[in-house]
């Protein structure tokens, strides 16, 4: 099912390692076994390996996501901003009724989706486990996929607040799936709703379980979403509990105070910015303040739901523009976007030793992109024209632990370009199960 990992050479790339130990320009990588073997010009082609002419192509590491819902992709086409079906809405009516097989092709169409844009890692944040079913198939999609990155092991969709996460299942799913099992390309994580959406007691359980597992714990920072009168994530309470800590990283701290930003400097905790899904419904994302303090913060898709797309390249453009449109300053350069996509989401993901830039004795994530495509014309800086103009259409070859899973624009793997064409076909049932059911009335 998935393509081999093969000796590859990729011939004259320009390439923009977005690593310190590695020169940018045109130089060859050598690919074996799933590992970059060297960067360098002019390198001998070995017997037996596969060359790829990448002149006129630029390399780049493949993009790291930080926090996507890949369960909820296929609700994409059905929220919109009619009455009824904003995210929300949606989410709470159709979420009961997705099958297991739902699960499974809803986060194989995200993660073909991903493919597409030049992204290798994902971090899979699910929130909504119903059963130790959905954990296997969310943790099969991944692996299926080829792709690397996370597991975040979360609650039922619109759990009652007073309900503790069943740990005991998670614990039984990290029994059935070993790191031998997840390929070592899949670790887990937990994503915990915390002390604005439980009482503080089963906050606290909850976050103690999770560090007695030393699991890394994400949370959406949704204290308020869009109402006026918010100015504040609430996040010097979760200082002053104990809850934030190098092993946290916050989701969509759109909201935060200049005592949020300095709690999480202080306590070494991570930023995860949402822009498409958090202009919608919260507000304009917010980098600059956290860059300024030192924070560690890095880009994530969120959903494909909201709607959004995978277009890292794009995303990152609106989040520069966002920025700069709010703050009138240019903390948030070119380059420090690329990197909230690649090195510095690797970091976030504790990843940052084996992906996350071009760099000998890391894992093979690279993508190719044609530096001849007209968002990349006229030319200039590499790293300003890649955010100022360039979008996913430029993206041809994406290789994923040295495995080939995008060539020439088109989807390697079957099951990928399955998981677009079933798309429709899937979402059509649900809806209709979810008519009959009675939880969903909107077309
Ligand atoms: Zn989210």
């Amino acid at each position: 099912m998935l393509p081999e990992r093969s000796t590859l050479l990729l011939k004259n790339a320009h390439v923009l390692p977005l690593d310190p130990a590695v020169e940018e320009g045109r130089a060859d990588i050598l690919i074996r076994d799933g590992v970059i073997e060297q960067i360098q010009p002019d390198i001998d082609a070995p017997a037996g390996v596969a060359e790829i002419d990448a002149s006129g192509s630029i390399a780049l590491p493949g993009f790291i996501d930080t926090h996507w819902h890949l369960w909820n992709s296929l609700l994409r086409g059905t929220v919109g901003d009619a009455p009824g079906r904003d995210y929300f809405s949606v989410k709470r009516g159709l979420a009961p009724h997705f099958e297991l097989d739902d699960f499974y092709w809803s986060a194989r169409f995200a993660l073909a989706e991903a493919v597409q844009n030049g992204i290798t890692s994902v971090h899979n944040w699910d929130h909504n486990v119903r059963d130790g079913g959905d954990v296997d198939a969310n943790l099969q999609a991944q692996i299926d996929s080829g792709l690397c990155g996370r597991f975040s092991y979360g609650p039922r969709d619109s759990s009652a607040t007073t309900e503790d996460m069943d740990f005991a299942r998670l614990d039984a799913a990290r029994e059935r799936w070993s790191d031998e099992k997840l390929d070592h390309r899949i670790h887990f994580g937990v994503a915990l709703r915390g002390p604005y959406r439980t009482s503080t007691e089963l906050a606290e359980r909850e976050w103690r379980a999770a560090r007695e597992r030393a699991m890394p714990i994400t949370m959406h920072c949704d204290r308020c979403l869009r109402e006026s009168a918010c100015q504040s994530c609430g996040l010097t309470r979760l200082e002053d509990e104990g809850l934030l800590g190098p092993d946290v990283q916050i989701v969509h701290a759109v909201h935060a105070s200049a005592e949020d930003v300095a709690a999480v400097s202080r306590t070494g905790t991570k930023i995860s910015v949402s822009p498409l899904s958090e202009m919608r419904t919260m507000g304009f994302p917010r980098v600059t303040e956290f860059l300024e303090a030192d924070v560690l913060t890095t880009l994530s898709i969120d959903t494909l739901a909201m709607p959004a797309n995978a277009d890292v390249l794009s995303t990152l453009r609106a989040l520069l523009s966002a920025e700069q449109a709010r703050t009138g300053r240019a903390t948030l350069t070119p380059r420090i976007a690329l990197e909230m996509a690649t090195i510095r989401a690797a970091r976030d993901l504790g990843i940052d030793d084996v992906t996350g830039s071009l760099r000998p004795g890391k894992r093979a994530d690279v993508m190719l992109l044609d530096a001849g495509h007209a968002s990349l014309l006229p030319s200039g800086d590499v790293v300003e024209s890649l955010i100022y103009s360039g979008t996913s259409a430029a993206i041809h070859t994406v290789i994923c632990d040295g495995r080939i899973l995008l060539h020439s624009g088109e989807l390697v793997q079957e099951s990928a370009r399955q998981a677009i064409r079933t798309a429709n076909d899937r979402r059509n049932a649900l809806v209709h199960r979810a008519r009959l059911a009675g939880t969903w009335d909107n077309t």
